[in-house]
């Protein structure tokens, strides 16, 4: 399978067509944005780090029933993919308070939260992202009743999976985001799981190993990408 035309370049990836019209090849680059596109940077070889963490986290998922778009890696920065429609909301999924919502309610970051928070975020970088629940999602045919509870189904269940995976790897899941698309009529994971959509906190120190180090100009980008990658390959 090869890159044939393609077709959509976003902030950390570019797509191709391939001689099947059901696959794509989604390409990890280095480059990184923060606060829609405000800040722009590179992070060295977070492409191939992203692509073999995604792969691994796709892996889990699919094997524990959580079907995902992922084929197969194909080399350092490219991987096979099913070709879906992308429902534009984005599923954020929390375990303890960070980013968004300690700003959104005055809250502390660290707080560890009672239950997992699920939040929709309406996909549109012009709005940044804007909160809306599960009314606005039916009201507006973003998805039907029937959509929304499978991709809450798949979100908890992946955020179980992968909370006891970074765990075990001396790491917390603090929050993370999903993007789920359509395929062949059924609601399938898809886009990337990485450093860039996962907050990861050294469970010993609480260091910071994931994209707020260059959100926050923290240092050390590259240095923490690697260590998430050492370890959850360990
Ligand atoms: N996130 C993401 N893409 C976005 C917004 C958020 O991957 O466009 C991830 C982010 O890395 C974090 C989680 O979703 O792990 C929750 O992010 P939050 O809503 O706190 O927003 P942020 O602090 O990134 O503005």
């Amino acid at each position: 399978m090869e890159k044939l035309k393609q077709i959509y370049e976003g902030k950390a990836k570019k797509l191709y067509e391939t001689e099947s019209t059901d696959l794509l090849i989604q390409e990890f680059k280095d480059d990184a944005t923060a606060f829609d596109a405000a800040k722009r940077g590179t992070i060295t070889n977070k492409g191939i780090i992203n692509n073999k963490l995604s792969e691994k986290i796709f892996t889990l998922l699919q094997k524990k029933g959580i079907p995902t778009h992922f084929i197969k890696r194909m080399n350092d920065r490219d991987m096979l993919v099913k070709r879906v429609k992308i429902v534009p909301i984005e599923v954020t999924m929390r375990n303890i308070v960070a980013g968004g919502m300690a700003k959104l309610l005055g809250l502390n970051e660290g707080i560890v939260l009672k239950q997992p928070v699920l939040e929709w975020h309406y996909k549109e970088d012009a709005l940044h992202d804007p909160l809306i629940n599960d009314d606005h999602v039916r009201a507006l045919g973003i998805a039907t009743e029937k959509e929304l509870e499978t991709i809450k189904k798949y979100s908890y269940r992946a955020n179980s999976l992968m909370k006891k995976f970074f765990d075990s790897k001396n790491l917390i899941l603090v929050d993370f985001k999903l993007e789920f698309g359509r395929y062949k009529g059924k609601i399938i994971l898809a886009d990337e799981i990485s450093p860039d959509t996962c907050r990861l906190w050294d469970k010993t120190t609480k260091e910071k190993l994931d994209k707020d180090r260059f959100r926050r100009d923290m240092g050390n980008v590259e240095g923490a990408y690697e260590e998430v990658l050492r370890r959850v390959m360990n």
